[in-house]
């Protein structure tokens, strides 16, 4: 049995009409350029998160970068974030000139250890960036609490977490801005790259707007040097479509994660992924621990299923950002999950019958070892 990580093509196949219709009314309009589609799904996706405005752009990290220069944080001033995330929510941080500063994560959720945000906050900090990782919301309350202490801002990095609840609120609505990526494997992606900043600050979403147009509201008027970082309407007339779909999608995602949980939780060698009291976790991955993740990486590959590993290397031992001066054993436990995190295929579009086989599959590889570890002592007594 072969199982692909993710199944666009068969999520594509059932919305197959409405998403070509969507797109030849874009063609037939030729209006590619920040359409009425645009508009409209800004509307909709911020009223599906509870906030008022959202502004659309052209990728996950270009929100988070904007939504930094929107809050004017640039050369000079230190930004928080997890030290378990992907590259991006790093290099938007370096995009504006501001040094990003990595706080370890907890073990429970992999997500930002709020414990120790304090300490790494100085006279320069001006942001904190939680990353809800792999779906699951960071504990906001007490990371706002920090915040508001010490006057910084809390820039949510959801880009993950499309639809995903903490305490009843979505994942992006809790901050003073939510960053969100819609790169085609996302729970709600488009067809090529795209993005979207919300907030509930008018000022700041009239900043980003100009930040993404070229600094213009009115052709060739410039107030200030903006970049070129929109959002297509084509890709938003195809994410129009899916985001009818996407509180669905995310249903089944959970229902399939249970799947999982209750084969695997089985298996002594297996953490299974924790949902935290008060979180609505909706799985963008389905990440599992093991001791001998590298043999288990090897065997389900060479089983057909395919597998992931979010992340291998953490950010501070990336050649890229050598600069930042941080060393091996700065965070512990970023460093543990890098070695010992594995992330199984998990879609809408996988079945039981697949999560059973990549369970059993997974089984066998662990109680093979097992087996193979105890097979010295047997050799003896039969000898
Ligand atoms: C995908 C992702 C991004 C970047 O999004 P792009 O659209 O690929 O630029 C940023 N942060 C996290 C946590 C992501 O998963």
């Amino acid at each position: 049995m072969k199982i692909p990580f993710v199944n666009l093509r068969k999520q594509y196949q059932s919305i197959q009409n409405e998403i070509d219709e969507a797109i030849a009314a874009v063609l037939h309009e030729c209006n590619f350029i920040l359409g009425e589609e645009v508009k409209l799904l800004e509307e909709e996706f911020a009223q599906f998160c509870g906030v008022k405005y959202g502004v659309g752009v052209s990728s996950g990290t270009e929100s988070i970068h904007l939504a930094l220069r929107a809050f004017d944080i640039g050369p000079g001033d230190e930004v928080i974030t997890a030290a378990n995330t992907f590259i991006a929510t790093v290099l938007a941080i370096s995009y504006t000139g501001a040094r990003p500063v990595l706080v370890d994560v907890r073990s429970e959720d992999y997500n930002i250890d709020v414990s120790k945000i304090a300490d790494a906050i100085t006279e320069k900090t001006k942001a904190i960036i939680p990353v809800h990782l792999y779906g699951q919301c960071a504990d906001m309350d007490p990371i706002i609490k920090i915040a508001q202490r010490y006057g910084l801002c809390v820039i949510e990095d959801a880009c993950q977490a499309h639809g995903a609840e903490y305490k009843g609120r979505r994942a992006g609505s809790m901050g003073d801005a939510g960053c969100f990526s819609f790169y085609p494997g996302k729970n709600l992606g488009a067809y090529g790259d795209g993005g979207m900043v919300i907030t509930d600050d008018e000022q700041i979403a009239d900043k980003l707007r100009l930040l993404r147009n070229y600094g213009s509201t009115r052709k060739y008027y410039h107030k200030s040097k903006g970049l070129n970082s929109r959002l297509d309407t084509l890709q938003a007339a195809v994410l129009r479509v899916k985001l009818k779909y996407l509180q669905g999608w995310n249903i089944v995602r959970r229902k399939n994660a249970e799947i999982y949980n209750a084969q695997l939780t089985k298996l002594d060698d297996v953490i299974i992924p924790e949902e935290m009291l008060h979180n609505k976790h909706v799985y963008h991955l389905y990440v599992i621990r093991v001791k001998n993740r590298d043999e288990l990486f090897d065997n389900l590959k060479q089983k057909g299923i395919s597998v992931g590993i979010h992340y291998p290397v953490p950010i501070h031992l990336q050649e890229a950002y050598k600069d930042l001066g941080y060393r091996k054993g700065d965070f512990p436990v970023t460093e543990v999950l890098a070695k010992e995190i594995i992330s199984l295929p998990m879609c809408p579009e996988i079945n039981k019958e697949q999560i059973n086989y990549i369970s059993k599959t997974i089984a066998k590889s662990l109680s093979v070892k097992h087996i193979l570890e105890r097979t010295p002592s047997k050799v003896i007594q039969l000898t």
